[in-house]
């Protein structure tokens, strides 16, 4: 099993090469086919695993594929539009998630922000203002952007919860919940949802339920 089996954008096979990334991890060798062919994942994936790359290069990819077709959207009349959105718990992940991204679309056009509380949102607002095309952000901050009305969810294609068990934790879903809501775009099913979580209490399988349509469940 290779990254090259998984037909992924040529400018990413690049920096995964680059990276030295040469097997895919089990988590990787199991979602990444799923992912790329377009389909929503609920995925089981402890820290170490790969999960990162696992949810981001079908992202990463899948937004470079489109593109061969369609113009870049990421920006219009002072709001930015997003292709994807990455939720994490914390500033820590959120931080980590988006270097490992920005390296991954290392050249490829594809541009990364990343937006986390306890920091001065002025400066997030401003990277922002230059065009994003995958957002990373924890769900508290994210709230707060929206309601600037300086970032629109409504053309996102691709999102990803990571580390979903830990999110509601830390009370996360009435925000996560709010932000969905504002993705919601005619026709349904636009939306592919890859949720990762090291566990499944019954509210993620709620979440799941309600966020993810004709899933695949992927257990370690
Ligand atoms: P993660 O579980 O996503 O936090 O990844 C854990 C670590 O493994 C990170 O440092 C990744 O850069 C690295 N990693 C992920 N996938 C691979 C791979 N297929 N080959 C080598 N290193 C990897």
């Amino acid at each position: 099993n290779t990254f090259a089996e998984l037909d992924l954008d040529e400018g990413l096979n690049k920096n995964i090469r680059r990276c030295k990334y040469v097997k895919p991890t089990p988590i990787q060798r199991h979602a990444m086919p799923n992912a790329v062919a377009g389909r929503d994942l609920m995925a089981c994936a402890q820290t170490g695993s790969g999960k990162t790359a696992a949810f981001c290069f079908p992202i990463i990819s899948g937004i470079l594929k489109s593109r061969l077709s369609l113009p870049s959207a990421a920006c219009g009349g002072g709001i930015v539009y997003p292709s994807a959105l990455i939720l994490s718990p914390t500033r820590e992940l959120s931080c980590q998630i988006h270097d490992e991204t920005k390296k991954f679309a290392y050249q490829t056009g594809v541009k990364v922000a990343v937006a986390y509380g306890g920091a001065p949102i002025v400066n997030q607002l401003r990277s922002l203002e230059r065009g994003v095309d995958i957002l990373v952000a924890t769900p508290g901050r994210l709230v707060d952007i929206i309601k600037r009305e300086r970032v629109s969810l409504r053309r996102i294609k691709y999102l990803a919860l990571d580390e979903a068990d830990r999110m509601l934790d830390m009370g996360f879903e009435p925000q996560i919940r709010k932000i969905v809501e504002q993705m919601d775009m005619p026709p349904p099913g636009v939306r592919q949802t890859l949720l990762f979580s090291a566990t499944f209490p019954n509210d993620i399988q709620k979440l799941a339920s309600d966020f993810l349509s004709n899933y695949i469940f992927l257990a370690a």
